[in-house]
């Protein structure tokens, strides 16, 4: 249902979770969020944290050491599996390097399921969406925007996604079909959201992805391509808000 991201400078957490709360108004059963932890060891890699229920259920779940300045978030309008904590996104592989937020339907993911299902993966959940976790996840290609292409090719269905991935935490993988992208350009920060109404408290500046389009977003610069990998050339728009 709805989708916010960041990477930058600032403490991820709080962002995400007052983005997620200015989506609120469209309704949403679950929500989650996923970082890329900062610090080394065991405070490195993915942290996720996903209940059902409000934005602020989903706030007493995210520990206070939950630090990082990269990250993703979603509140979940379940189509695929019962509205619960599992269910709810972000989706992981099984080895927790890739975390995946969903909007859309995935009309092929039983089909998709079963095949890996014999390949030997073990799903965690009922969604669509754990195909793409696990698809990201076993790609064979080198970068992680391959890695999506890959993904996405065995995919049928709409979407609109972002991806993290603990090989790569300089970015953010997003894709849109038929479910809203909008990327909000910051100063040394970069926001990514389903919808404008979670990016205009923080920039005005907005590239809107087209169906078929990814981007890549870091900390200082973003790029957009297609799918099958060209580039696309976006400049930014100023939306008008009135507050
Ligand atoms: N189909 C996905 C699910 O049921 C995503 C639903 C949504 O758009 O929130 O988990």
């Amino acid at each position: 249902c709805g989708i916010v991201g960041y990477i930058g400078q600032r403490e991820v957490a709080p962002l995400l979770l007052e983005g997620l709360q200015r989506l609120e108004y469209r309704g949403y059963d679950s929500a989650g969020i996923a970082i890329h932890g900062s610090g080394t060891g065991k405070n490195a890699g993915l942290r996720t944290a996903k209940t059902k229920g409000r934005v602020r259920d989903l706030e007493e779940r995210v520990p206070e050491r939950f630090a990082g300045t990269t990250g993703i978030a979603h509140t979940r309008w379940a189509t695929h599996g019962a509205p619960n904590d599992v269910n709810a996104h972000p989706h992981l592989d099984a080895d927790e390097k890739v975390a995946v937020v969903h909007n859309g339907i995935i009309d092929n993911a039983a089909e998709l399921r079963a095949k890996l299902t014999a390949d030997g993966v073990t799903f965690v959940s009922e969604t669509d969406t754990e195909v793409l976790s696990h698809l990201i996840s076993r790609a064979q290609a080198e970068h992680l925007e391959a890695k999506v292409q890959e993904a996405l090719r065995m995919v049928e269905g709409t979407y609109g996604i972002a991806v993290l991935h603990s090989d790569f935490p300089d970015r953010i993988v997003v894709a849109r079909n038929g479910s809203p992208v909008v990327l909000g350009i910051g100063e040394h920060e970069m926001f990514v959201a389903s919808d404008v109404a979670a990016l205009v408290s923080h920039t005005r500046q907005v590239v809107t992805l087209d169906d078929g389009e990814m981007a890549t977003i870091k900390a200082d610069d973003y790029r957009t391509y297609t799918t099958e990998g060209s580039r696309t050339s976006t400049s930014p728009e100023t939306v008008e808000w009135a507050a």
